[in-house]
């Protein structure tokens, strides 16, 4: 056990470092001081512009205006993403926010609908799904609904740089003191190993109790000082990386990510207010840098606004995510590839749980192993809910998706999707960040039909089941027309011109 955690210091302005610096300060406020250390020599990753939607969360406790955050970050609405070409080429399927239909107590709806398939009625399950019906039609509204089953969830797209500037301006309001120096050395207690100070190209020292590594892939603190280690998942999911470029807008904003499949990757499409994000995931086994680039330069629709600029990274997660007195947080913790735009949420969780666990009294071993068991159950079951989308395919044109289909995928996966496959039973373990409704459309949209239903789906007449599922369609459907479009939304709410 270590001395009381007076001052923290946060290594890193990326997303990371001016999150957790946002929500230390919020939360614990003048319990401690808070610290930033950031270089803009070395500058930020400069990628990560979709969400989900418990960043709304942050928004909450940070206490954000939404419209004057809309409009500082140039961001848009998130119902879903679009995934195209997964399954095969020329299909494609969303992954909304959403669920389809309305909660039943003993078998989820999609069993009902399951059986009407059967008798040759019920359509597609996403026509049950407003989130769907939005996104396909492009329109948003703050659905303020007394029927919980028009409930609209959404998260946002926004551009990384406006945004990291956001934090930073709540960040320094609340009191968080800013250091602009590159960390050239790190200095140790010989002891116990213990980080004491951060020491600046220009000499000078920055002390602290507890440190923040937001410091991007390497982990200047959890992996070049500590040695952590790090669990390569590359074999599980083999993509290790990115371009990214951006280019202009297009005149109607859609209301979601896209994720296109190419023949050994997929590329992103982040419709922003004044420009698309774009970037291409891809595995160097199967492309070079220069195909890579051709293919995303290719596919861009609209005219390249950049230059694009590679990202090289590797799947998996430190071991530790907390070691000593030092937490890493973002892209130092680990990365699993923005297919589910799961990092920011990663940031957001590992504060949470240090808030939760907050060691004010000194550090004790016990707080520092919840930490990282919870961590580590995390990122697994992010990681193979990624794992999903690439496994269960039936696409022939590469070797690519075709070795996808020989991954040696862990075991729980193995059973979900054999559980799902047989009789449509979700299995859903406690804390997994994807709900069933998520599991269901990836499962579905990938191509697993169940092959039985749960009986209590037999229980109404076929006339019955009918006019249940009419109904359901038309309560969904009913508020679309009178809804505005994204765009129009944007405008009105935050002046987006
Ligand atoms: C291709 C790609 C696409 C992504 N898309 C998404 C997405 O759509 N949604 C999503 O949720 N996430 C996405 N992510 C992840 C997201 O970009 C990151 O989680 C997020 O940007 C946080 O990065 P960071 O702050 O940890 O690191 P960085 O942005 O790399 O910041 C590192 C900071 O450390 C500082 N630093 C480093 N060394 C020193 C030093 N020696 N001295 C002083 N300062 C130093 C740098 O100046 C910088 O401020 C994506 C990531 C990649 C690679």
């Amino acid at each position: 056990m270590t001395n009381k955690i007076k001052k923290v210091v946060i290594l890193g302005g990326g997303t990371s470092g001016w999150m957790s610096a946002a929500l230390l300060k919020k939360v614990i406020g003048s319990a401690i001081d808070v610290e930033l250390v950031e270089s803009e020599q070395i500058g930020t990753v400069g990628v990560g512009e979709a969400t989900i939607p418990p960043i709304q969360n942050v928004n909450a406790v940070l206490g954000i205006d939404e419209a004057e955050f809309l409009r500082e970050t140039q961001g848009t609405i998130k119902l879903a993403i679009k995934f195209e070409n997964w399954r095969k080429q020329g299909e494609s399927y969303y992954h909304t926010f959403g669920s389809a239909g309305k909660s039943f107590a003993f078998c989820h709806f999609h069993h009902f609908w399951r059986r009407a398939q059967d008798l040759g009625f019920g359509g597609s399950l996403w026509d049950y799904d407003l989130n769907y019906l939005c996104a396909e039609e492009g329109k948003f509204a703050k659905i303020n609904a007394k029927d919980p089953i028009l409930n609209l969830a959404y998260a946002y797209h926004f551009d990384a740089s406006l945004y990291g500037q956001y934090l930073r301006k709540l960040s320094e309001r609340m009191g968080v003191v800013r250091t602009e120096g590159l960390v050239d050395k790190v200095q140790q207690d010989e002891q116990s190993g213990y980080i004491t100070a951060l020491k600046l190209k220009d000499g000078k020292e920055i002390k602290g109790d507890l440190f923040i590594d937001c410091s991007g892939f390497k982990g200047l603190l959890i992996q070049e000082k500590l040695g952590t280690g790090y669990d390569d998942w590359s074999h599980l999911l083999p993509c290790d990386r990115a371009i990214a470029v951006p280019s202009e807008r297009f005149e109607h904003t859609v209301p979601y990510t896209r994720s296109i499949a190419h023949s050994a990757g997929w590329q992103w499409r982040i419709p922003l207010q004044h420009r698309n994000g774009n970037g291409l995931v891809y595995c160097s086994r199967y492309y070079s840098d220069d195909e890579a680039a051709d293919i995303l330069l290719s596919n861009l629709e609209t005219k390249q606004i950049g230059d694009p600029n590679l990202i090289r990274f590797r799947t998996g997660r430190r071991r530790k995510q907390w070691n000593k007195n030092v937490i890493s947080v973002g892209l130092s913790s680990g990365f699993l590839e923005p297919l589910e735009s799961t990092s920011i949420h990663l940031i957001q969780t590992a504060i949470v749980r240090l808030i939760h666990l907050f060691p004010h009294d000194g550090i004790q071993q016990s707080t520092v192993d919840e930490y990282n068991k919870l961590s580590k159950l995390e990122f697994e079951q992010i990681r193979d809910f990624l794992i999903l989308h690439y496994y269960v395919n039936e696409r022939d044109d590469s070797r690519f998706w075709r070795d996808m289909r020989d991954l040696d995928i862990p075991d729980s996966l193995r059973q979900k999707i054999q559980l799902f496959a047989d009789n449509g039973t979700l299995l859903r373990e406690q804390n997994d960040l994807f709900l069933e409704a998520s599991w269901l459309q990836v499962m579905l949209g990938q191509g697993i039909m169940p092959k039985d239903y749960h009986p209590v789906a037999n229980q109404p007449s076929d006339e019955a089941l009918k006019d249940m599922l009419d109904n359901i369609r038309a309560v969904k459907h009913d508020p679309i027309p009178k809804l505005p479009s994204h765009d129009a939304f944007l405008a009105q709410f935050c002046g987006k011109r």
